[in-house]
């Protein structure tokens, strides 16, 4: 969700209300604070979403394509990731007796939440079925991990897809056509988490599509596991709502985990994702994924709605971008599916505002377009390159924030950052020390009634800005425990 996604969606919601679209201002537009957010590797100048969501939710920047290591953890090497795991943000919440949770649209042992919970060489190891052979007998798959390790085994809240890897690939019985489980050991991991659950006297619920999902009564329910699809969940353009395949929007989830979340009166770190945004751009399918950007606008909202900013910290961000363009001279208002005001003035033949650097949409010869529909779902944007996918984009992303702490989010940060100041923000992990010395000044200062603070500017008088919480090293050899404020 780069930039151009976040102003091409924030234009398509406008231009849904009936207006000209431009003026037109996304819930986390709104944020007073905004930073933008490097999103290089260890190993690579475009990042993946292994190895960025390890720098955003774990705090090291990590190697291509692993999961919850540093940077002695080498892609595919299973040894490797015995002695480079790192706490993520749910351990350093668990530590606190935090609830947790997990909401994506993607499948929940896919990159992403997978580096909140997993520690893996290799961020395809979803299930075992994809570790190799030599492999399978000393390093977990990610599902496994899930639900038998520790902080997986303790998410209060697991909602999104992915089922094939929780299923055996010879239990013919949970099985529908074309819909084979991967998993070879013969294990049913949901069977587990909820054997897991009882054995440990906890109230757990599974629900598998959004009939069990509406009637699910969260007052007397403390984890929930809700695994909506085979593979990733619908685009929210193709989600079914009905029978035994529909599935809740981000939005409704989002409100679920939170109504579980709370009950635990310490708090909660909650990650919601919208995954899918990447999938579409992957396919050059800009409409699938300005509408599922919109699906995370929607789910913000509700969090909105249900917390409150003067004990909750809001963050909006991406692991990394995509090569997507918006540009030419279009006229105000002029559809952002749409083509641009003119055609080019080399070939005559129009284009659309909206285009991709690489992937499928690469035609040898231009196509005359000016008969096509290219607001429709199907559409795929033209490209510069062919590829059989897009690549993703290697230009900072921006980070939104809202809530307590939420100041420190601003200036140009490494990826590794968010982590730190979501640590000091919220008084858990690394910089849990200098939020406890901030609220011991904080309490000195108003004993002293010291008038130089006024009401006005208290945070910022009080609290360490963004420059304060030291950036990370970008040398591979930084780890967060060697990471101190003088
Ligand atoms: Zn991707």
């Amino acid at each position: 969700m780069g930039i151009t996604t976040v102003t091409a969606a924030r234009i398509l919601k406008g231009q849904q209300l009936g207006l000209s679209g431009e003026e037109h201002q996304l819930s986390f537009d709104d944020f007073p604070n905004i930073a933008l957010s490097k999103t290089y590797t260890i190993d690579s100048q475009v990042g993946d979403s292994g190895a960025c969501a390890t720098a955003l939710l774990n705090g090291v920047k990590a190697r291509y394509e692993t999961i919850g290591l540093d940077e002695n953890g080498f892609y595919e090497d299973c040894h490797s990731s015995f002695n480079s795991r790192v706490k993520s943000i749910a351990d350093w919440a668990l530590e606190e007796g935090k609830a947790t949770g997990i909401v994506t649209t993607t499948r929940v042992t896919h990159a992403t939440p997978a580096a909140l919970y997993a520690h893996s060489a290799s961020r395809y190891w979803e299930s075992d079925d994809k570790l190799p052979p030599n492999a399978r007998t000393q390093c977990k798959d990610i599902a496994r991990q899930l639900v038998e390790e520790y902080p997986g085994r303790d998410l209060n809240v697991i909602l999104g897809g992915g089922r094939r890897h929780f299923i055996s690939a010879m239990d013919w019985s949970t099985q529908r056509p074309n819909e084979f489980g991967r998993r070879l050991d013969n294990r049913n991991l949901i069977d587990n988490w909820l054997r897991d659950k009882k054995d440990r006297d906890l109230k757990a619920s599974y629900v598998k599509n959004k009939l069990e999902f509406d009637s699910l009564n969260t007052t007397h329910i403390d984890y929930l596991l809700g695994l909506f699809s085979h593979n990733h969940m619908a685009h929210e353009v193709d989600r079914e709502t009905d029978g035994p395949t529909g599935e809740p929007s981000l939005a409704e989830m989002t409100t679920k985990a939170i109504e579980v979340l709370r009950h635990n009166p310490n708090g909660y770190f909650l990650l919601v994702e919208s995954g899918r945004i990447d999938h579409a751009h992957h396919l050059n399918n800009a409409k699938r994924a300005l509408v599922d950007t919109l699906a995370l606008d929607e789910a913000i909202q509700a969090a909105i709605k249900l917390t409150h900013p003067s004990n909750t910290l809001l963050v909006v961000t991406a692991d990394h971008s995509h090569v997507f363009t918006f540009g030419g001279s279009p006229k105000r208002g002029n559809h952002i599916l749409g083509t641009d005001s003119k055609p080019s003035d080399v070939d005559s033949l129009h284009y659309t505002t909206l285009l991709y650097a690489n992937g499928p949409g690469y035609t040898r010869k231009r196509i005359n377009i000016s008969t096509v529909d290219t607001t429709i779902n199907d559409y795929i944007q033209e490209s510069a390159v062919p590829r059989r996918w897009d690549t993703h984009g290697g230009e900072d992303v921006p980070v939104y924030a809202q809530g307590v702490n939420g100041h420190v989010f601003r200036g140009v940060v490494e990826q590794t950052f968010i982590p730190y100041a979501i640590s000091y923000a919220a008084c858990m992990g690394p910089f849990k020390w200098l939020c406890e010395k901030q609220l011991n000044r904080q309490q000195q200062q108003h004993l002293n009634n010291n008038n130089n603070c006024h009401k006005q500017c208290h945070n910022q008088c009080l609290m360490p800005s963004s420059q304060q919480i030291p950036k990370p090293k970008s040398s591979p050899s930084y780890r967060n425990n060697n990471f101190y404020i003088t």
